[in-house]
């Protein structure tokens, strides 16, 4: 078929990995939203997605030519449990190739049962695959390592949730689809030698650099630590909550996976829990890092035969490498923070100085946001900044900048590339999904859309996307299923 020219590597892989899956067809594939640029990007033609045939292919009506289609196996940590999962409810095309020269996962999710559906239809609804796509491109607006959105049609098919919904297929484009769960699942269910083959799949996809390293298994544990200590640390400086955080939905490749409970912090406070299941606050805002190290221990665990001869010579290195989780993740937490608040060096005191803010911004109920915001247009407009001690703040932090040898022109540039203008809001979202899937007015979505993708440009700042909403403690976000 013309234009979609995909490859399956990930079937060299032994067949324990993955099952042989055609997605389920669908009575009346309609085209709701298509990423364009994201197509032009992965060496499609936008025009023939479009088309019949192309709406066909991103629907699972038909399966592109070359493409072997599969459903991955893997198990995972559900909020600390072991499970046996996989792909209960998507399928795997195959690989497209990234004018980046890198090769990109095309998924279908929403595609129908396959053998991992576990009494699950294995179909999804509009308003999440919606959601899917507006947050992941969002993200990746931000500069957040994230899967990518290509596409969202509807099925013409109604699923059953706790109301009837219409049915919807996402196409979703990754850097792979490889869990930390994966590993688990082969070291569970499979064999030492099944456990290398992944890793040395792996590495050869992901981190090729390592491969002549001498220690390819250990130097590939490191570089999976650095990505996710950098991914998180990143998340923590916009705000975002992943909700669920288990091994299945943490990619080994640093990329932000699996949009479903997921959202943005207005008012700061570490303890925010959007997710209506994680009764507990497991996947709370705070907590993101050490569950992240925590996942990170499970991947480490699959390794270990990998990692040395001797299990005590394993341990240590995997404990040692692990470790350096924090090391990286409070270099790229402070590097972002000192780039809100328009520093360049670092110097001592400025984590007191960023830590002090953020009590402050917690004690009063400020916007996340809009305080960076409001910092950088230096107009300090909100109540926070009527504050007694956050006016002395002010003055702390205005000495700092000053000190340093940069304009304030520089200054002002570093702070505007650092702090972004418009985040996912959940009511700009809401609202933006409600529109499209109950009333059929996806225009709004598509405005909302482009604007994330141009987080940091301060020339069109629309004041219809930055106000701090009210209630947004009440907020409560949903698993796709
Ligand atoms: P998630 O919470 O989306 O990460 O999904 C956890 C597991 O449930 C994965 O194995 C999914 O494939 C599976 N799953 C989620 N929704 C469905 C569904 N509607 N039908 C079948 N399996 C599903
Ligand atoms: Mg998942």
């Amino acid at each position: 078929m013309r234009n979609i020219n995909l490859k399956n590597t990930y079937i060299q892989l032994p067949d324990k990995f993955f099952t042989r899956q055609i997605p389920e067809t669908v009575p009346r594939p309609e085209l709701v939203i298509l990423n364009e640029n994201l197509a032009d990007f992965l060496g499609m033609e936008p025009e023939f997605l479009k088309s019949t045939e192309g709406v066909e292919i991103l629907a699972g009506n038909q399966v592109p030519e070359g493409s072997y289609p599969i459903s991955q196996a893997y198990a995972g940590h559900q909020f600390g449990h072991f499970t046996m999962l996989g792909d209960g409810r998507a399928v795997l095309l195959g690989e497209a190739r990234g004018r980046d020269g890198q090769f990109y996962d095309i998924q279908l999710k929403g595609s129908g049962k396959t053998p991992f559906s576990r009494g699950g239809d294995g179909k999804a609804a509009l308003g999440p695959m919606l959601r899917e796509y507006i947050i992941s491109e969002g993200m990746y607006g931000l500069k957040i390592p994230t899967t990518r959105s290509l596409s969202v049609c509807r099925t013409g098919e109604s699923i059953i949730r706790e109301e009837v919904l219409p049915g919807a297929v996402l196409v979703r484009a990754a850097r792979s689809h490889i869990r930390v769960g994966t590993f688990e699942y082969a070291a569970a269910f499979l064999g030492e030698s099944d456990v290398k083959k992944l890793a040395d799949y792996t590495i050869k996809r992901h981190y090729p650099e390592v491969i002549e390293s001498g220690h390819p298994y250990l130097e590939f544990l490191k570089a999976v630590v650095r990505n996710q200590a950098e991914t998180v640390a990143k998340w923590l400086l916009v705000g975002f909550i992943h909700g669920v955080m288990n091994t299945d939905n943490m990619s080994v490749s640093g990329e932000t996976i699996d949009y479903g409970p997921c959202a943005f912090m207005d008012v700061y406070d570490p303890e925010t829990v959007f997710s209506s299941i994680d009764r507990e606050g497991r996947y709370s805002y705070r907590k993101q890092p050490e569950i992240a190290l925590w996942n990170l221990n499970r991947l480490a665990e699959t390794l270990l035969p990998l990692l040395a001869e001797k299990e005590r010579a394993s341990l240590n290195l995997a404990q040692e490498t692990v470790s350096e989780f924090w090391k990286d993740f409070q270099e790229v937490w402070m590097q972002g923070m000192r780039g809100k608040l328009g520093l360049f060096q670092p110097k001592e005191g400025d984590r007191g100085l960023i830590e002090q803010l953020l009590f402050l911004m917690k004690v009063y109920h400020a916007d996340y946001t809009n305080t960076f915001l409001e910092l950088t247009l230096e107009k300090e407009e909100s109540s926070f900044f009527q504050n007694r001690e956050v006016k002395a703040w002010k003055g702390l932090w205005e000495e700092r900048v000053k000190q340093q040898n940069h304009s304030k022109e520089e200054i002002r540039k570093r702070m505007q590339e650092n702090n972004p203008v418009i985040i996912p809001r959940n009511y700009l979202v809401e609202d933006a999904l409600e529109r499209a899937w109950r009333n059929g007015e996806i225009e709004h979505l598509k405005e909302l859309v482009k604007a994330l993708q141009n987080p940091f440009d301060y020339a069109n700042i629309s004041s219809k996307y930055t106000k701090t909403p009210e209630n947004n403690k009440c907020y409560k976000t949903f698993c796709g299923t």
